[in-house]
């Protein structure tokens, strides 16, 4: 493993103003993301797993078209939310709306893909049981899985992820404001990673990305995206590995979140490349590091 310490450098001109807050794109998002675990899964030691990932995230993009279209979030709630710093999708409402209960049922009835055979199981057990999908459902709006549930929570987590990116896609970004250090200003969530991006009006400037509802939000760069701090922040990568990637460490809450430059790797998907660069998790945990961020499809690493 290689580490790097960042060099001083100057903030970019155009970064002081660079949008806060983007919301996902579902209608690209996840076709894109299920291309991106197929080019990973090329010769990749965890290949089954990854072209399982290939299957679920076409299953997201496949259903995406024929859901109902969704009510948006009241513009006096969302404005309510902002004044108090909150972000304008409530996480607890999630759980019982029953929009996100139907995009569960179809999801699951259309996820009849090539999985291995715990998934296999793990599917037919939630097909059978609504009550077992609100109580996976409850635990993943929490980010908090049992260890014997990381079967079915992909494909909760999956449904959720496509669901709570379509109502990110309808707030208007300028009402989106920080709520804290790696809280998603749209929903309150972890960030799956953070990217460096090179677009009109944010040359190279670094946003995290929600993993649930894949809004990005401008963060800082050399700055660690889980406490804030700027002290002791150093990168990692593996040579001659995962291109694009690194991991940024935090010496004051020793923790990590990778760094994907999109910049430089435009196909980078911080969902896929996450969970195809998990070889980096693990030399880093063995070094003592904390993963910080929250993927649903590497549960338990
Ligand atoms: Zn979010
Ligand atoms: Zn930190």
């Amino acid at each position: 493993m290689t580490e790097e310490t960042p060099r001083p450098r100057p903030t970019p001109r155009g970064e002081l103003h660079t949008q806060f807050a983007v919301p996902p794109d579902p209608a690209t998002l996840f076709a894109r993301r299920a291309a991106r675990f197929a080019a990973r899964a090329e010769g990749h030691d965890l290949a089954p797993y990854l072209h399982f990932m290939v299957g679920i995230a076409q299953v997201q993009a496949a259903l995406l078209p024929a859901l109902p279209p969704l009510a948006p979030i009241p513009a006096d709630h969302a404005a309510r939310a902002a004044a108090h710093g909150m972000p304008p999708i409530d996480r607890a409402r999630l759980v019982d709306d029953p929009a996100l209960t139907d995009t569960i049922a179809r999801f699951l009835a259309a996820a009849a893909i090539p999985m291995p055979d715990p998934a296999a199981a793990a599917l037919a057990r939630l097909r059978a049981d609504p009550a077992a999908q609100r109580q996976h459902l409850a635990n993943a709006l929490e980010d908090a899985v049992a260890a014997d549930a990381v079967a079915e929570h992909v494909f909760i987590a999956a449904a959720l992820q496509l669901h709570a990116a379509r109502l990110a896609a309808q707030l208007p970004p300028d009402l989106l404001k920080p709520v804290g250090t790696g809280v998603c200003p749209a929903c309150g969530g972890a960030p799956v990673a953070s990217v460096l991006v090179d677009r009109p009006g944010a040359h190279h400037a670094r946003y995290c990305v929600c993993a649930t509802c894949a809004t990005q939000w401008n963060a800082v760069r050399v700055t660690c995206v889980l406490c804030g701090g700027t002290q002791g922040i150093a990168y990692h990568h593996i040579e001659g590995r995962d291109a694009g990637i690194a991991a940024e460490t935090c010496n004051a809450c020793h923790g990590y979140v990778k760094l994907l430059s999109q910049a430089e790797h435009p196909e980078l998907d911080p969902v896929a490349d996450d969970v195809a660069s998990l070889g980096l998790d693990l030399k880093l945990q063995d070094a003592g590091w904390r993963r910080g961020a929250v993927n649903p499809f590497l549960t338990g690493y």
